[in-house]
């Protein structure tokens, strides 16, 4: 009876989430970032059945890794709370320790989710996903580059050669692909909003823009025209996808107009062809402001759902 609780437990949360508590306990203050979005995530997911064994707590990532990509005066100002106020100003939230200690707990959970991904074929972090921090400063909600850190901690440690970034966030992944540009070992893809933040957009290996307006049938054709094909021609070791929940029609930030169907197609497209081909995949949240917390939060519910689904697919012996 045991065996076949646990064999159907297994089948409805067949990947790990990685999480921490300490996520949502950070204070913004009134802001749109919405930090209220891990905690309410972690509770559906509980609502649906999960249990707490189904969730992994990360550890912060030790500046050692940490270092692997930011520089040592900017960790330095970070950890004296010593940043100058043109610098807290551009990272656009309120500056604090406890936001140090978030962003490199944020950190740990994301190298974390690409090691269980690579154990597991799938691994989900409610979390991560901060691709506007520079090796040498933060901006646009990041401090760190929790993305970056977590390919070049895998490479250093030899668990995987090559890694391809998959950033479907709103916004183009400034930052990773500044850090990133000319690594033979990662390859970095963003598909965003041209006409939008960040104005100065450093190239990613391979970018797409769309505009204002641009809705299902645009972005859904544009992110065909290079799925599969990206994933056979690079042949990553490892899939890390940034499944941004803010190209979504009731975003504050933007104006793509993409439905909730055409960002679950949106999720099948990357999750499901990358395993397909038995690629892994680290999945991590980003960004997402929908006016109603709920619309957000349930974004992220359907990619999990999606990442299940295909999980329990391609698991099959
Ligand atoms: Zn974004």
């Amino acid at each position: 009876m045991m065996r076949i609780l646990k064999f159907l437990e297994r089948w409805r949360f067949p990947i790990p989430f990685v999480y921490s508590d300490e996520y949502w306990m950070l204070d913004v203050g009134q802001h749109v970032f919405p930090i209220k979005k891990y905690r309410a995530l972690y509770e559906r997911l509980l609502l649906l059945g999960a249990r707490k064994e189904n969730f992994i707590v990360p550890e912060p990532a030790s500046d050692e890794d940490i270092l692997l990509v930011h520089s040592p005066r900017y960790v330095k100002k970070l950890k004296t709370a010593s940043l100058s106020s043109a610098e807290i100003a551009m990272i656009e939230l309120p500056f604090s320790l406890e936001l140090v200690h978030f962003v490199w707990l944020m950190t740990g959970g994301t190298i974390l989710t690409a090691r269980l991904a690579l154990e597991r074929g799938l691994a989900v972090h409610l979390g991560g996903g901060f691709h506007h921090a520079f090796h040498d400063h933060g901006e646009g909600f990041c401090v760190l580059n929790d993305v970056a850190v977590a390919v070049e901690a895998l490479k250093k440690e030899g668990a995987v050669e090559r890694t391809m970034v998959v950033d479907c966030d709103l916004h183009q992944g400034n930052g990773t692909a500044h850090i990133l540009s000319g690594k033979g070992h990662a390859f970095t893809f963003s598909i965003h909003q041209m006409d939008l933040y960040p104005s100065n957009k450093p190239p990613s290996t391979v970018d797409v823009g769309l505009w204002a307006g641009d809705g299902d049938e645009e972005y859904l054709t544009a992110l065909r025209a290079h799925f599969p094909r990206l994933y056979q021609e690079y042949k990553p070791d490892l899939v890390l996808y940034l499944a941004g929940a803010d190209p979504f029609e009731g975003d504050q930030l933007g104006s793509l107009r993409l439905t909730k169907d055409g960002l679950r197609q949106r999720d099948l497209i990357v999750i499901g062809e990358a395993r397909r081909i038995r690629l892994p995949v680290a999945v991590v949240l980003a960004g997402g402001y929908a006016a109603e917390l709920e619309d957000t939060v349930g974004i992220h519910l359907n990619t999990i759902r999606v990442a299940q689904k295909v999980q329990r697919r391609y698991s099959q012996p």
